[in-house]
């Protein structure tokens, strides 16, 4: 069994907060830069310049990647020989949030209650999804994860027999129908699936895999490969100006389901896709 103080959470926490929205992940940039190459509209390159300045401006002078500083979702793989020592553990996440974006001013985004609600101001509380692994180490995640992206994905339950074709329309119609309110170029996160209450999660840790990298299973990397044609035909481009940069990547992540259902989840991530990772 290890010990670690719950203190060492909050602390990683607030760095990767730090981190994650002043620095834009060298996956992401890298992607970001071969789409600027590859596009073929001046405008929708203009676009694609001002995401790359703006990234190198904000990891200079240590400022926010974007004004929406996202719901602040936090993933913690918790090695099963693992002691917690203070506080709670969730608290300590909490904590170390608050920490972050108030160390680096970043927007408060988060309203204590859905209507009449009051702002945090600190970006508190986190959305936190917790595995138990094995081992003695944590793994934190850090995703801030902006509005516009979220505002625009959808879930839907297919039965078995609407078949792939059906689920294909839906992503498509998802990434058409967010526009250019989601922010493209986007990072196309699906989950298919699990459970009603699952896929979500399926599809938003999907956003966390390396912009690009490919489903190990050939028919999973198929479907990944023909979607993103597919939605690159849309037209939209990067920031909505046109082009053929409307998603850098689209990331399918499966999972057992039940005979009747096939969950599927479509989660929008916005061209500033921020992340952090640290392992205690
Ligand atoms: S969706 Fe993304 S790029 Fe658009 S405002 Fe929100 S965080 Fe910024």
């Amino acid at each position: 069994m290890r010990h670690i103080d719950v203190r060492e959470v909050a602390d990683a926490v607030q760095a990767l907060c730090q981190k994650a929205n002043t620095i834009l992940p060298p996956d992401v940039y890298r992607a970001l830069q071969a789409a600027n190459a590859n596009e073929a509209s001046s405008v929708g390159q203009m676009a694609l310049q001002q995401i790359l300045d703006n990234a190198d401006y904000a990891q200079s002078e240590g400022l926010a990647l974007c004004q929406d500083g996202g719901v602040t979702i936090v993933f913690l793989d918790v090695g099963q020989e693992v002691h917690f020592i203070g506080e709670s553990l969730e608290e300590a996440v909490h904590s170390g949030v608050r920490q972050g974006y108030q160390a680096s001013f970043l927007r408060g985004s988060m309203l204590d209650r859905p209507f009449n609600g009051k702002n945090t101001t600190d970006n508190t509380p986190a959305i936190i999804h917790t595995r138990i692994v094995p081992g003695d180490h944590v793994t934190i995640t850090v995703l801030p994860k902006g509005g516009g992206g979220d505002n625009g994905s959808q879930m839907q339950m297919f039965t078995p027999a609407e078949g792939i074709q059906a689920i294909r329309d839906f992503v498509l119609n998802t990434v058409a129908k967010a526009g250019p309110g989601a922010c493209p170029p986007l990072i196309v996160g699906i989950g298919i699936g699990g459970s009603f209450d699952s896929v979500g999660v399926l599809a938003k840790r999907s956003l966390l895999r390396d912009v690009g990298t490919l489903h190990p299973d050939p028919d999973i990397k198929a479907l990944e490969e023909d979607w993103l044609h597919h939605i690159n035909q849309l037209g939209i481009g990067p920031q909505g100006y046109g082009g053929r940069t409307t998603a850098l990547a689209v990331h399918i992540e499966t999972y057992s389901r039940h005979i009747a259902s096939i969950p599927v989840a479509v989660n929008l991530q916005c061209h500033s896709a921020r992340k952090g990772t640290a392992t205690l």
